[in-house]
């Protein structure tokens, strides 16, 4: 079931989509009043699990923490 419209709840349609390795922008279109407006798809995150993956990284960090390669962004 597609998102409705937040206007009018009518169908609407994805026109555009953008998307990264972090997240999915999409920009949607009702079909009934052409309405247009975008929604984000991420990754969601349960905050007990991020915070145990920080501690981990925290405590390992001089063990095996090498710096990342820079990266052109984008
Ligand atoms: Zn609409």
């Amino acid at each position: 079931m597609a998102l409705a419209c937040p206007k009018c709840l009518g169908e609407t349609e994805v026109s555009c989509t953008n998307s990264s390795p972090a997240f999915v922008e999409r920009w949607r279109k009702c079909k009934e009043c052409n309405y247009s407006f975008q929604t984000v798809e991420f990754i969601k995150v349960d905050m007990a699990l991020l915070e145990y993956a920080n501690d981990i990284v925290e405590a390992y960090k001089g063990y095996f923490y090498k710096e990342p390669k820079q990266k052109g962004k984008g």
